[in-house]
């Protein structure tokens, strides 16, 4: 693996983009934004906000934000209608019953009692349950069965309630490195269709599953034409964010009521406790993605950590080297029972698409790394 020369992000990363000095485009990005005066980019993103929203003025809603209850979006949700000046219709897809965690459940409960409009919506949960489980056998990756459903509802609510914007936090081509999704301009979203995850959200399993095509309307994300005949437009809040990360978000959220999870780093992977606290599976899928990739969560808090100048290269390879891996087997045992599956099945089908260039999967239990974080840069 080749890594970036500021952060610790891997040319394995799908969608990634690296300059010719061999650095990530998020840490470029975060390099130029210390030169960026916020104040003119808020004054930028209102003008478009209110002239984007402008049929909406006089309705209950301007705009909708898509909502998991968890910290980002809390944050989002109150900086729309505190700096913006705009009343967001806030839509969550929930997990199905077996799925979400009580602090989900509150936490959106918590958006209710912010004075907020919360429209939650429920993909049916049987079929929901036999989506993940294909998704981890077709994929390895269950993330695939519920995301298409989780980007796919705020656009179909926009469409159908006739709310002309959509309002979405970070720009993933510029803050996360995702390029596909690069828009005309740093607000722009609406090329948000062409991300990882809906662009390869082909619906074609999705339908051999569910056996007829009428049962997927909650996974259909709608056609870019569908998007521009109603006039709904995606833009960014990132851009205009001096001070949007994990940890600020976290701080103002919870002093607006949010709950977390807590629990141990080493089992979780999670350092502050406050990554996607709605559910526990996606500790399980982190450490899917790191067989595959060879990079995780611990990588990502670690890039996030170094760009912000909170820690060195060199601690962050220790964060990674200590975190990317952490997945409590409580975890791995309940994702099993979800879908049915015993855990011999499980490991089986993790090995199947490890990466063996960079894990040795021929002894123990789980996949052994074979590689040293951060070593190996960009040319
Ligand atoms: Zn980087």
């Amino acid at each position: 693996m080749h890594y970036c020369k500021k952060c610790l992000t891997p040319d394995t990363r799908p969608n990634g983009k690296f300059n010719e000095e061999g650095i990530c485009i998020p840490c470029e990005y975060s390099n130029n934004s210390s030169i960026v005066n916020f104040d003119e980019r808020l004054a930028e993103l209102k003008k478009i906000t209110n002239k984007l929203s402008a049929r909406n003025r006089n309705k209950r809603w301007q705009c909708i934000v898509g909502v998991s209850g968890g910290k980002d979006s809390t944050r989002q949700a109150l900086w729309t209608r505190e700096k913006l000046g705009l009343n967001p219709l806030l839509v969550s897809v929930v997990y199905p019953p077996k799925q979400i965690a009580q602090v989900g459940a509150d936490n959106l409960s918590n958006l209710i009692n912010l004075g907020f409009d919360v429209l939650a919506l429920g993909p049916a949960p049987r079929l929901s349950s036999e989506l993940v489980r294909e998704a981890f056998f077709r994929f390895c990756n269950w993330l695939k069965a519920t995301e298409m459903c989780l980007f796919a509802g705020v656009p179909n609510i926009a469409i159908e309630r006739k709310i002309p914007l959509i309002l979405w936090g970070e720009n993933p081509a510029l803050q996360v490195g995702d390029m596909g999704t690069l828009g005309a301009s740093i607000w722009d979203g609406s090329n948000l269709a062409n991300s990882n995850t809906i662009a390869g959200g082909d619906l074609t399993w999705f339908t051999e599953v569910a056996g007829d095509v009428n049962r997927l309307p909650m996974y259909m994300y709608p056609a870019k034409e569908a998007m521009v005949k109603n006039r709904v437009q995606t833009i960014f809040l990132g851009p205009a964010w001096p001070d949007w990360s994990s940890e600020t978000n976290s701080r103002i959220a919870l002093a607006h009521g949010i709950r977390y999870r807590g629990g141990d780093p080493a089992l979780t992977g999670d350092l502050l406790g406050t990554r996607m606290v709605d559910e526990d599976w996606t500790i399980v899928n982190m450490l899917l993605k790191y067989y595959k990739l060879g990079f995780s969560r611990g990588t990502e808090q670690a890039n996030a950590a170094i760009r912000e100048g909170l820690i060195t290269r060199e601690e962050g390879i220790q964060m990674a080297e200590k975190y990317d891996e952490a997945c409590g087997d409580e975890y791995i045992e309940s994702f099993c029972r979800y879908i049915r599956i015993d855990e011999t099945t499980f490991w089986a089908t993790v090995k199947k698409f490890t990466n063996t260039k960079l894990f040795d999967i021929t002894t123990g239990r789980r996949p052994k790394k074979k590689f040293k974080v951060g070593v190996g840069m960009i040319e």
